[in-house]
């Protein structure tokens, strides 16, 4: 995975909290859970050996710390050596759903000013998640630019539109004038 390290995405003052009432040994075996759950995106296999060369703790050590944080519900056992960390489910979450959206309407483009989701998410909730020229609502769907982008036409919600991959692509750097004659 590439990108910035996750700590970085989730909730620092809510993480630093948590670890603060930890036993030491527990917030070191809950952060390299946590950690791996997060790469993950869901459970992990480990066992107290693994989590031994991970942390340098004992593997002793290690078994109490997990039962501490077992038994806090901050660590779950579900058995045949796999744990989740509950915690980090609704940051999972999010990061799923920008997945899915970044999908959908593919890679921004390079000149796209700093607050186009925002514009984006203002379009789509004006328009709904139907295409503006040919009425398909099953996507995908990207964000036209009604008169180009390329052509002057500005990042302002009344010159875009939701519209399907393929009519945006058909349209190209016309008007929807030029392209419907
Ligand atoms: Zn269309």
């Amino acid at each position: 995975m590439g990108g910035k390290p996750p700590w970085f995405r989730c909730d620092p003052l809510k993480l630093g909290v948590t670890l603060s009432l930890m036993q030491p040994n527990e917030a070191l075996v809950y952060t390299v859970l946590m950690l791996r759950v997060m790469e993950k995106s869901g459970p992990v296999m480990e066992t107290e050996r693994s989590l031994h060369r991970r942390t340098g703790l004992s593997v002793k050590q290690v078994s109490a710390a997990l039962a501490g944080l077992a038994s806090d519900g901050h660590v779950i056992a579900l058995g045949r050596d796999r744990y989740d960390v509950p915690d980090t489910h609704a940051e999972i979450a999010r990061q799923q759903t920008l997945a899915a959206q970044r999908e959908y309407f593919g890679k921004p483009q390079r000149e796209l000013p700093s607050d186009w989701v925002a514009i984006k998410n203002a379009v789509i909730e004006r328009d709904g998640l139907v295409c503006a020229y040919c009425g398909d609502f099953n996507g995908p769907f990207e964000i036209d630019h009604v008169v180009p982008y390329s052509r002057g036409g500005e990042n302002e919600p009344n010159n875009l539109c939701v519209a399907c991959k393929p009519c945006n692509r058909s349209k190209g750097a016309r008007t929807p004038e030029e392209w419907l004659s």
